[in-house]
């Protein structure tokens, strides 16, 4: 057997470490390319969304390197991701792959079906299982920790590119960790190097919140890179959906039954969308608003084009940009979507933030 899973993001380094701590055989696909798109466009339904075509292209590059058993979340609800598993899995039997999907069940009880569907694809014991699915989730934890640490770095740095490469080097040291204490001690260095970084102290960077659809968020390929533009810009993002933050949530907080953080931004988009409407839509809407209580200078949505729930939110949020003062750049992001255009709209965005700063300060100090 030889298990393989879709990217998005840094989560190939705790899911390589779950696998191969549990003995399995791990194939990683290559990194998202644009091979991958493309392989994942020629054999998706033409409407499907971006996440689809692009985790389709992950299991057929990985397949092609042997992978046979391919390990990926199921749900339902209102948007097209419960019917994902289900298409793909005869895209890749009628391509001619033998394939196994090793579904895990992300409606209800998570953390249940997680531990369930690992002890049946390795043999091992719930107490070996909770050991690997202990180290993968600190591995989650420190790779999200750097992230935030480098999206303030970033747009202070004196030498362009410094924090990157810290950042890189960092991730490059966390691929060779096997175990809590290496996990750790490598996060806490790259911590330590990437504070260390040469900063401008008087710079006060824009501050920008990036919300929409969770894959697209988390998967830098899918939006250009628009967090590392936004920082080498001068931007301090801060992005409100972080692998470690769905794990607390989805397996832990629900078990429990706390739903607090969740529910603060389902209760500022009330007075906008009363429900859910899946995905990440509602908190899309909740947390612009949050933010601009907040005083951030503008809000970045992600949404895959055709996605149901997000578009929900982009028809919202001009209300809400006008009730709430804050300007929202709203990308549309699918395979067509081409480096030159989505810089010129970034770099356009940022003018306007910096332009709009500005004159505020100068009324206030009026
Ligand atoms: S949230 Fe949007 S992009 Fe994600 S699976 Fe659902 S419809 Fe597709």
């Amino acid at each position: 057997m030889k298990v393989t899973f879709p990217h998005m993001g840094t989560l190939y380094i705790p899911l390589r470490l779950l696998f191969t701590n549990l003995g399995l055989e791990v194939v990683v696909p290559p990194p998202i390319s644009k091979e991958t798109m493309n392989l994942g466009v020629r054999h998706s339904p033409e409407g499907a969304c971006l996440p689809f075509k692009l985790t389709l292209g992950n299991y057929l590059e990985a397949a092609a390197l042997g992978a046979d058993t391919f390990f990926m979340a199921q749900g339902y609800g209102l948007c097209r991701f419960g019917f994902y598993t289900e298409v793909q899995q005869k895209i890749m039997r009628e391509l001619g792959y033998d394939c196994n999907m090793a579904l895990v069940n992300i409606s209800q009880n998570v953390l249940q079906n997680l531990l369930r569907r690992l002890k049946e694809l390795s043999g091992k014991s719930y107490l070996q299982v909770l050991r690997a699915v202990r180290l993968a989730l600190v591995g989650i934890k420190v790779l999200d920790d750097l992230e935030k640490l480098l999206y303030k770095v970033r747009p202070r740095e004196l030498r362009k590119g410094e924090s990157t490469k810290v950042y890189q080097n960092t991730l490059a040291r966390l691929e060779r960790a096997s175990s809590v204490s290496e996990l750790r001690r490598v996060g806490s260095e790259g911590l330590q190097e990437l504070a260390a970084v040469s900063q401008d102290p008087n710079r006060t960077p824009l501050r920008v919140g990036i919300l929409g659809e969770f894959y697209v968020v988390l998967e830098p390929f899918t939006s250009s890179d628009v967090e590392r533009r936004l920082g080498e810009m001068g931007v301090e993002i801060t992005k409100y959906l972080y692998p470690s933050d769905w794990v607390s949530f989805h397996m832990f907080m629900q078990l429990f039954r706390i739903f607090k953080e969740h529910k603060s931004a389902a209760e500022a988009a009330r007075p906008y969308l009363a429900y859910n409407v899946s995905g990440d839509g509602l908190q899309t809407v909740g947390q612009t608003i949050l933010c601009a209580e907040e005083g951030f200078d503008g809000i970045v949505q992600l949404y895959p084009f055709t996605c149901m729930p997000e578009i929900v939110a982009k028809h919202l949020l001009p209300k809400v940009s006008d009730d709430y003062r804050i300007p929202v750049l709203s990308l549309g992001l699918d395979e067509h979507s081409g480096n030159a255009g989505f810089v010129t709209r970034l770099e356009a965005y940022v003018d306007l933030l910096n332009r709009r700063k500005s004159l505020m300060g100068r009324e206030a100090a009026k």
